[in-house]
C-alpha cells in the first residue's frame, strides 16, 4: 500500500510524539484512537471502522499477540500493520506459584524515551467461584503509608494504559483464559467460567495519581465487545485522593474501595499521610457523594489490623459512627509484615472481636485471608524484585560492616 507524503509525515510525527508514551503499540488505545491510528497509516476511512473492530476483537476477545494470527485480515495488510505497530507482550521475568494457587508475575516493561526498563508485580488470586487479578498502576508509590512495603520504594514512574492492560492480557495468556485461537470467528466472550473474573487496582501504586491511564485501561477492560469485564467486577482502591474520587465515579464508574485504616485524623495522618492533605471529613464526604452506591453496590472500606494501634473496640465503635448512612462493607486486612516493617498484626482473637462488633452493627466485615504469603504476594508486600535485590545487597553489606565492628 503506497502512502502519500502527507500521511508518511503524519505517521512519523505520531510515532515520534508518542514514542515516550506508548511507543507504537495498539494496546491501550481507545477504539476511536485505534481507528485514527489506522487511518494515519493509509487505511481508507471507509474501511477503518471495520478494520478497527476486527483488530479490537483479535486483541481483546482472542488475546492474540501477533498480527499474523489475525486470519480475517489479508496478508498484505497484516504485514503493513506489523511494520507500523506492535501488539507484543512484556517480558515475564519471573512467575511464582504459591502453595495455595496464588500466582505472582514480575513483568519488565521496556524503557520509555531515555528512562530505564521498569519491573512491576501482578498477582492472581483464585477463589471458590471466582479469580481476582490484582493490578499495579505505578512503579513504586509516592505516598509512604507507614505499613506498606510499596511505599518504601520511591516512585519510578506511572504505568501507561498499555502497561496496565498488559498485566491483564499476560495473566489471561498464562492461565489459558482466552478462547482457543482456532475456535470460529465470532466466538463470544463467555460470561461465566473465566479464570480472571474480577480485577482490583490494589497492586503497586496509587491509581488515582495516574488517573488518565487507569481510566483508559479500565474503560477498555470493561468494553462489552472486548475484554468485557463488568464494572461491578472491577474495584479501584485509593488511599484517598479526594478530587479524583469524584472523577472516578463520573468518568470510570467502577466499584470503589477506600484504604481507611484509621478513624481519627491524628492516627490517619501517621498511617496514611495523604490524610494531611485530604482529611477524613472530606474523604467521607466524597464517599457519600460517589454515584450509584446502593446496598447492592457498596463501597469497600479497607482496614489493616495493626496490633495495639487501631484495633481496639473503641476504634470499631468510632468506625461504625464514621460510616453511618453509607452503604459500606468493611474489609479487615490482617497486617502483612515485610522486612523492616515497624508493626505487628493484631491477634486473631482481637480481629474476630473487632469483626463481630462491626457485624452486629449491620456491616459486612469479612476478614481478608492472607494469600500467597510464601511468595510475598499479599497486600502491601509488592515491590519490584530489582529494588528488593538492592535492599538485600545493602543488608548484606551492612551485616558485613557491623560484623567487622564486632570483631
Ligand atoms: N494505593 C492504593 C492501592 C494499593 S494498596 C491504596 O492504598 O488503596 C492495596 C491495599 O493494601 C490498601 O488497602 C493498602 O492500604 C493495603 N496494604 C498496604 N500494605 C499492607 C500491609 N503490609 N498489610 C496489609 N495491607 C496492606
Ligand atoms: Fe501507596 Fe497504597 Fe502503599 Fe499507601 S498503601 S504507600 S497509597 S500503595
Amino acid at each position: 500500500m503506497a502512502l502519500s507524503q502527507d500521511l508518511t509525515e503524519t505517521i512519523e510525527r505520531r510515532n515520534t510524539s508518542d514514542q515516550n508514551e506508548s511507543g507504537n503499540s495498539l494496546i491501550g488505545l481507545m477504539r476511536k484512537e485505534l481507528r485514527q491510528a489506522l487511518i494515519e497509516i493509509g487505511i481508507p476511512e471507509k474501511q477503518s471502522r471495520m478494520r478497527s473492530s476486527q483488530i479490537w476483537h483479535w486483541l481483546y476477545v482472542r488475546g492474540v499477540s501477533d498480527f499474523s494470527a489475525m486470519k480475517n485480515i489479508s496478508k498484505d495488510l497484516r504485514k503493513i500493520l506489523a511494520e507500523h505497530f506492535s501488539i507484543a507482550r512484556p517480558d515475564i521475568v519471573e512467575e511464582q506459584i504459591s502453595d495455595d494457587g496464588t500466582r505472582k508475575w514480575l513483568l519488565r516493561f521496556a524503557s520509555r524515551g531515555a528512562g530505564k526498563p521498569v519491573e512491576i508485580e501482578t498477582v492472581y488470586i483464585p477463589e471458590e467461584g471466582r479469580g481476582t487479578l490484582c493490578i499495579s498502576s505505578q512503579v513504586g508509590c509516592t505516598l509512604n503509608c507507614s505499613f506498606c512495603h510499596t511505599g518504601t520504594q520511591k516512585l519510578v514512574r506511572n504505568l501507561s494504559a498499555e502497561e496496565i492492560l498488559l498485566q491483564l492480557l499476560v495473566a489471561r495468556d498464562r492461565l489459558g483464559d482466552f478462547p482457543h485461537i482456532d475456535t470460529p470467528q465470532g466466538a463470544i466472550v463467555p460470561g461465566t467460567g473465566r479464570k480472571v473474573s474480577n480485577i482490583v487496582m490494589m497492586g503497586m501504586g496509587e491509581p488515582l495519581y495516574n488517573f488518565e491511564s487507569v481510566k483508559t485501561a479500565l474503560l477498555i477492560a470493561s468494553d462489552p465487545e472486548g475484554l468485557s469485564l463488568s464494572k461491578r467486577r472491577i474495584t479501584l482502591s485509593t488511599s484517598g485522593v479526594v478530587p479524583n474520587i469524584k472523577r472516578a465515579g463520573e468518568e470510570i464508574g467502577v466499584m470503589l474501595a477506600i484504604s481507611l485504616h484509621a478513624v481519627s485524623d491524628r492516627l490517619r495522618d501517621e498511617l496514611v499521610p495523604i490524610n494531611k492533605k485530604y482529611p477524613l471529613a472530606e474523604l467521607i464526604d466524597a464517599c457519600r457523594n460517589y454515584p450509584n452506591v446502593s446496598n447492592a453496590k457498596r463501597i469497600t472500606f479497607e482496614y489493616v489490623m495493626l496490633k495495639g494501634v487501631n484495633d481496639s473496640l473503641e476504634d470499631a465503635r468510632d468506625l461504625v459512627k464514621l460510616l453511618k448512612g453509607i452503604h459500606a462493607k468493611i474489609n479487615l486486612i490482617p497486617f502483612n509484615p515485610w522486612p523492616g516493617s515497624q508493626y505487628q498484626c493484631s491477634d486473631w482473637e482481637q480481629i474476630e472481636k473487632f469483626a463481630d462488633f462491626i457485624n452486629q452493627c449491620g456491616y459486612a466485615s469479612p476478614i481478608r485471608k492472607p494469600r500467597g504469603q510464601d511468595i510475598s504476594a499479599a497486600c502491601g508486600q509488592l515491590k519490584s524484585e530489582s529494588e528488593r535485590l538492592q535492599i538485600r545487597q545493602r543488608l548484606a553489606l551492612e551485616a558485613m560492616i557491623s560484623g567487622h565492628g564486632e570483631n
